[in-house]
């Protein structure tokens, strides 16, 4: 099949948790690729603050209206899910230039174990180029407003979880 309008992309992350800026991007992918699964990576080495099974929960709460979205969580290589789902596609977000080394690096890595493998970088709206997770973290540990940054689903679970 030709890839483009009727492939299927991926959307790996850690999504900890799930913020505008990632539905930002899942927004603009959805408009591209005919189905979009974003892929909750469980990440261990990145010690998460919520369970798989949490942060696939929020990001399911927080798609449910963009269509042809799905959200999965797997535990293994991106490479191995494109095989598992027929995707052509890994979307990335980019904010700055310094998410870039990395993301050549896991985008030529990616093609070296899948030739296939697409990477597709998408910029997100400019309010959201300086928004990641873990600066929603910093800010709810340190009891400040994070609603400006996170839908309302994601913003109950954190205060639950900074609370304990
Ligand atoms: P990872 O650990 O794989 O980087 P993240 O959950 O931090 O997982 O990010 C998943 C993807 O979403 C990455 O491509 C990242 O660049 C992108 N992303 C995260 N926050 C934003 C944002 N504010 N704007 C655009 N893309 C973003």
């Amino acid at each position: 099949m030709k890839s483009g309008v009727l492939s299927i992309a991926l959307y790996p992350g850690t999504f900890d948790p799930i913020t505008f800026g990632h539905i930002d991007i899942a927004v603009r992918a959805s408009q591209i690729f005919s189905k979009v699964i974003a892929v909750v990576a469980t990440n261990p080495a990145k010690n998460p603050l919520f369970t798989p099974q949490e942060r696939v929960e929020m990001a399911r709460e927080a798609l449910k209206n963009v269509p042809d979205v799905e959200v999965i969580s797997y535990d293994g290589l991106v490479v191995d899910c494109m095989r598992e789902y027929n995707a052509t596609a890994i979307i990335r977000g980019l904010r700055a230039v310094s998410d870039i080394d990395y993301e050549f690096q896991m985008a030529f890595t990616n093609r070296k174990m899948l030739e296939s493998a697409e990477t597709v970088f998408l910029m997100p709206s400019a309010e959201y180029v300086y928004l990641s997770s873990t600066l929603v973290k910093q800010i709810a540990r340190h009891g400040g407003e994070i609603g400006q940054f996170v839908p309302d689903c994601v913003k109950q679970r954190m205060l639950e979880k900074v609370a304990v």
